[in-house]
């Protein structure tokens, strides 16, 4: 009954394994240098560490049939002591599960041996944009607009995909080998069953938090679209639109919508971003409309971005 492959398989309907292998090879386990997936058997090597969340730790995992190389999230059975903590697991598999978009981490799947559970994830090398945004302090608009308009086509697709991220933030922005923006981290997602219906239940805290979640009015898809407007603010200025130094400050700017908008930023990003940092929810545009946004085409809107954009200013031509 505590085994995780099951709990999902059963929660989608399906026969369970009831033969699901227990065996494993102790040796390997305790080196932890090489992962055994026990139903398939298939090896896996353990590389670099990548990062560290709130359940898990993530790794460089080769497949090594394949020499294909995942991010693996590695989470240790021992640490999910309370049952809403197995429940955040399998929702987040769950929904990622049903996405597949070229803005999104690519979900392969997960197995689990005796002590951990293990989610295979696309890797993603060139880390996240809270890593560029520390580096580089500021953005170019030219590459807000890049980085931007791939977040919201991600977000297009799992809102037509009836799935609320919830925790969109800079760390969750990831990049790939060839800088494309890759949305991650679905632990805080939900799926809405029916158009209009609101989720009151926060469980863990989003890094952007609208003020209709604040003011517990529940939580829809506009929550997704303030975050992209915070998101775009802190590109463009340094840091998010109501940072202060105490969380019931922060808290009380976000319910009152003040921040200040630098004027030394373009009219067309200023705009949207209004838009988007509007205190009702009704009145913030929904995805698609941002997509049609003035913004995109009132300037040059790079199709790429060389790496070294992580570290330092491009030069456009
Ligand atoms: P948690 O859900 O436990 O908070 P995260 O998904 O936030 O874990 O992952 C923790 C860290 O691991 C991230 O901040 C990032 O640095 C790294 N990471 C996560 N997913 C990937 C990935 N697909 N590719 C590369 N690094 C990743």
């Amino acid at each position: 009954e505590t085994n995780f492959i099951c709990k999902l398989s059963h929660r989608q309907n399906q026969k369970t394994n009831q033969g699901m292998e227990k065996k494993l090879n102790n040796n390997n386990i305790e080196l932890s240098e090489y992962i055994v997936d026990p139903r398939t058997k298939t090896t896996y090597l353990k590389g670099k560490f990548l990062g560290k969340g709130g359940f898990a730790h993530v790794h460089e995992i080769t497949d090594l049939t394949t020499n294909k190389i995942y991010a693996g999230k590695i989470v240790q059975k021992a640490n999910l002591t309370k049952s809403h903590q197995t429940e955040k697991i399998l929702r987040e598999v769950e929904v990622h599960n049903l996405l597949e978009h070229k803005n999104i981490v690519r979900f392969y799947g997960c197995f689990e041996d005796e002590k951990h559970i293990y989610i295979l994830l696309e890797n993603c090398p060139r880390k996240s944009l809270a890593h560029v945004l520390k580096k580089r302090k500021v953005l170019t608009e030219q590459e807000v607009r890049y980085y931007i308009h791939q977040l919201v086509e991600g977000v297009e697709y799992i809102h037509n995909c009836g799935v609320i991220h919830r925790d969109l933030k800079l760390g969750n922005l990831l990049l790939s080998e060839n800088m494309e923006v890759k949305i991650g981290d679905f632990g805080l997602a939900s799926h809405i069953v029916k158009e209009g219906y609101r989720k009151r239940s926060v469980c863990g805290t989003p890094n952007y938090i609208a003020p209709e979640v604040l003011s517990m009015e529940g939580h829809g898809k506009e929550a997704d679209i303030w975050a992209i407007g915070c998101i775009m603010y802190a590109m463009l200025v340094g840091h998010p639109p109501f940072e202060t130094t105490t969380l019931n400050e922060t808290y009380s700017r976000i319910s009152n919508n003040s921040y200040c908008m630098p004027m030394n930023i373009s009219e067309s990003a200023r705009t949207l971003i209004f838009r988007m940092l509007k205190s009702r929810p009704a009145d913030r545009p929904d995805i698609t409309e941002i997509l049609q946004d003035e913004f995109f085409c009132s300037g040059f809107m790079p199709t790429t971005l060389p790496p070294s954009c992580c570290s330092s200013p491009p030069k456009f031509p």
